[in-house]
């Protein structure tokens, strides 16, 4: 997975828009309204969850039922 700073388009703090990239910490922002500097991390993503998986999952359930 990348370790580019994620395209933020509202600060997390306060919903404004105003938000710069900052060189440090790496893949930070900065806001320009509360001047807050923050970093967005990907924990995880939940396979079991995309709805694509859900959808192949009901699929199968339904051909296994007699
Ligand atoms: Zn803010």
């Amino acid at each position: 997975m990348s370790r580019e700073a994620t395209p933020i388009y509202y600060c997390p703090f306060c919903a404004e828009e105003d938000l710069r990239p900052v060189e440090e910490p790496q893949g930070a922002w900065r806001c320009g309204a509360c001047a807050r500097v923050f970093s967005v991390q990907l924990a995880r993503v939940d396979t079991t969850r995309i709805p694509g998986r859900i959808a192949e999952a009901e699929a199968l359930q339904q051909e296994s039922r007699p």
